[in-house]
């Protein structure tokens, strides 16, 4: 006997959005969750998440951050929370060299809104950033940042309200197809639900099919954030997210949102960890350096001391898109997980897409070949 409709496995970033928007369709879904939603040592630890629409590379990411955008507001609406605050966001590189020119090759694709700062604009709107003649800032005035923990709750909160029921501390071992549903079993219980998610972001790796394994690693990522010598020069209305690449040096960030300290953060330095609980939390000497180094070259307004880091878990496929959809001839196991260290812009749209597409009520946008499983084979 079934014991619902849809069960989500992992109530994380994804996994609470796909929990919510299920909640919406009309039925009742059961999350898993190994922790509790929003436990910092998962993909939603470290407060913030930058949010863009001009990006390098998949243009048919674009109408996935679009219904992203607009259901962050819809979440915002049935909250009465901001979570997503639209302060726009910098894209700094050298004007000639490997990110700007590939940058506005995307956006000519995408169509999306942006204005092209040249060094003496950026040097006069933007004075925080100290930048070289030879380069130049783009301005996405649609980014901005969101505010992880509390979009997850959010969601939480809203899907319980329509019905939806979550198990904490259930952390599931085993996914498998059984006939008329999918069996899903913890460390004291079992269940069959009609349909399953997998949104266990680093902790799908043990529950995924080999054929999905073989495409997947968890990787590290650290967070370091710094006092500002003004606070008012790195507030939201002032200082726009930023991700700046200026030959082998790289750094991201986001405006303070405790009126003291600033995200500013190395970019690309994922390593491979063999499970989240490998993760080291400190920093090595080497990653402390070049941050230090780096933010004293990029923003000289803050004190070039690490006043806070941390280090967070999050699955990565081998070619770092991720994972969203069934593998072929097996739909009741939906995957939406691997979103490979971009995934929370888009966490309110993957988590729609999944509820829809699961349920059988899908599609609910095209072209999303390059996140379909299919691309790596079929079940062995
Ligand atoms: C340091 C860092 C910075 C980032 N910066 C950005 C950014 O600026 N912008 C952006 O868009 N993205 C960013 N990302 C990526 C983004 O945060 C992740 O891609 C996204 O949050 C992953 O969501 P998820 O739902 O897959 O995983 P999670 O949010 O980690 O959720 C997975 C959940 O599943 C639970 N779980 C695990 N195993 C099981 C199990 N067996 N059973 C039940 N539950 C289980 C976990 O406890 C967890 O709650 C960043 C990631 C990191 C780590």
């Amino acid at each position: 006997m079934s014991d619902g409709q849809l069960a989500v496995i992992g109530v994380g970033s994804v996994g609470s959005m796909a929990l919510w928007q299920a909640s919406k369709l009309g039925i009742a879904p059961v999350g898993f969750e190994a922790v509790t939603p929003a436990h910092p040592r998962s993909a939603v630890g470290g407060d913030t998440r930058l949010f863009r629409m001009t990006y390098r590379g998949e243009h048919n990411l674009y109408p996935v951050l679009q219904l992203a955008e607009r259901l962050w507001r819809q979440l915002e609406q049935d909250s009465g929370k901001e979570i997503l605050t639209q302060c726009g966001g910098l894209s700094i590189g050298e004007t000639d060299g490997a990110y700007i020119p590939a940058l506005l090759d995307s956006i000519g694709r995408t169509g999306a809104p942006h204005e092209v700062l040249p060094y003496a604009e950026m040097a006069r709107r933007y004075p925080q950033h100290h930048l070289s003649p030879d380069e130049c800032g783009i301005l996405d005035p649609r980014a901005g940042f969101l505010r992880t923990d509390r979009a997850v709750l959010s969601a939480v909160d809203a899907a319980r309200e329509n019905g939806a029921q979550l198990i904490k501390n259930a952390p599931v071992r085993d996914i498998r197809e059984v006939a008329g549903g999918v069996q899903i079993s913890t460390d004291t219980d079992r269940w069959t639900f009609d349909r399953v998610i997998v949104a266990a972001g680093f902790g799908s790796g043990t529950v995924l099919p080999p054929i999905l394994q073989r495409h997947v690693h968890t990787k590290r990522n650290f967070l370091t954030w710094f006092t500002a010598g003004d606070p008012q020069q790195f507030a939201p209305e002032t200082f726009p997210v930023f991700i700046r690449i200026t030959g082998d040096l790289s750094l991201y960030g986001a405006p303070t949102v405790d009126k003291v300290t600033v995200k500013a953060t190395l970019d690309g330095r994922g390593t491979p960890a063999a499970d989240a609980d490998s993760i080291d939390r400190e920093l090595t000497p080497g990653e402390v350096w070049e941050t230090i180094e780096t933010v004293q070259a990029f923003l000289p307004g803050l004190i070039p001391e690490i006043v806070r880091s941390d280090a967070y878990p999050d699955l990565f496929t081998t070619d770092s898109t991720g994972l969203l959809g069934p593998l072929p001839g097996r739909d009741r196991i939906y995957y939406a997980t691997g979103f490979s260290g971009t995934g929370f812009k888009i966490a309110s749209a993957l988590g729609a897409i999944a509820a829809t597409e699961a349920l059988g009520r899908g599609p609910v946008l095209e072209d999303l070949d390059f996140l379909r499983p299919a691309r790596f084979g079929s079940p062995d």
